[in-house]
């Protein structure tokens, strides 16, 4: 049976080491700071958000979440960016994606200040994970990095495959992999013969979004096998792997829920205070 790398725990532990540093920044005059921009009435966003605002609130974070009406335009959304780049009270920007259609989602995550992209998703912090400098990583690969170094997970030299290749999740997931010196395959939707690729996994993470789709066969007996999807089937919330077959072969596993989720909004409130941090590291104590 896997050992269960169990989100609820990790996030737990993490939390309580963040409120810490939260506390010793509104010691020296500096309350943590997130806005979120929240476009249309999507439902799953909706509950993103609010998951946020609830872990704000538990580590003293000041949250303002700005609900925008489904038709604001692209000059509408760039410009509450602009204001909230200038607003010093705010650490960190997010907007939740994703956006209405008629938005254009890269040129608005453009407009956040590097410095404040908690979600680490503009270019340059992108650039910066890709070419081995310091810079905001995304939440859900830095959370699994995170969950697999706290599990004792060995890495160095050790076959990853990720499944998927996305901006947010595949592609940074497998370049942390890669800076751990694992020996790194990503595969897609074009991939021919997938279980071959993944049946030699020491480290499995599966980022399709569909349900149940990575199954015992295709697992190697011992992986530590790390589940990102959130799919809902009939009212429930399921992964893209099959825990109930993949448990009895994996060494390691994560579930869903309790896996992947809580590690990522924990790593979004890792990257808020840090970006707090660095903004008194650098104009030392503030007063607003
Ligand atoms: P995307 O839809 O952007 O990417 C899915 C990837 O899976 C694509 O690269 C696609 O390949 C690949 N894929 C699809 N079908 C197959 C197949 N049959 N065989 C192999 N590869 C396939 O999704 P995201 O990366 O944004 O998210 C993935 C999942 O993770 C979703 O369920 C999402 O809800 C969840 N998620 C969870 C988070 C968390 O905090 N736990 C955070 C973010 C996402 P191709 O590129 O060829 O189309």
């Amino acid at each position: 049976m896997a050992i269960l790398m169990d989100g609820k725990v990790l996030a737990a532990e993490q939390m309580a080491a963040l409120k810490k540093r939260v506390d010793a920044l509104k010691a020296a005059g500096r309350t943590v700071g997130l806005a979120v921009i929240l476009v249309g009435d999507d439902p799953a966003s909706q509950v993103y958000v609010r998951n946020k605002g609830k872990a704000c609130e538990e580590l003293g974070i000041l949250s303002e979440t700005l609900r925008l009406p489904a038709e604001t335009t692209q000059e509408e959304l760039e410009a509450e960016i602009d204001r909230l780049n200038r607003d010093s009270r705010m650490d960190g920007i997010l907007v939740q994606l994703p956006l209405p259609r008629h938005l254009d989602e890269a040129k608005a995550l453009a407009k956040i200040i590097p410095e404040k992209d908690v979600d680490g998703f503009h270019i340059e912090n992108a650039g910066k994970l890709f070419t081995g400098q310091p810079g905001v990583v995304a939440c859900t690969p830095k959370g699994i990095l995170h969950m697999l170094k706290a599990c004792g997970v060995p890495m160095k030299g050790k076959e990853a495959v990720v499944i998927g290749r996305s901006n947010i999740v595949g592609k940074p997931v497998a370049m942390l992999l890669l800076n751990e010196n694992c020996t790194v395959t990503i595969c897609h939707s074009r991939t021919a013969d997938l279980a071959a690729h993944t049946r030699r996994a020491d480290i499995l993470v599966a980022a399709v979004g569909k349900p149940k789709f990575v199954t015992a066969d295709m697992v190697k007996p011992g992986a530590a096998v790390v589940d990102v999807g959130i799919n809902r089937v009939d009212g429930k919330v399921v992964g893209d792997v099959d825990f109930d077959s993949v448990e009895k072969v994996a060494g390691y596993i994560s579930p869903v829920p309790g896996g992947v989720g809580k590690m990522t909004i924990c790593m979004l409130m890792e990257n808020t205070v840090e970006a707090a941090e660095n903004v008194l590291d650098a104009d030392g104590i503030r007063t607003e």
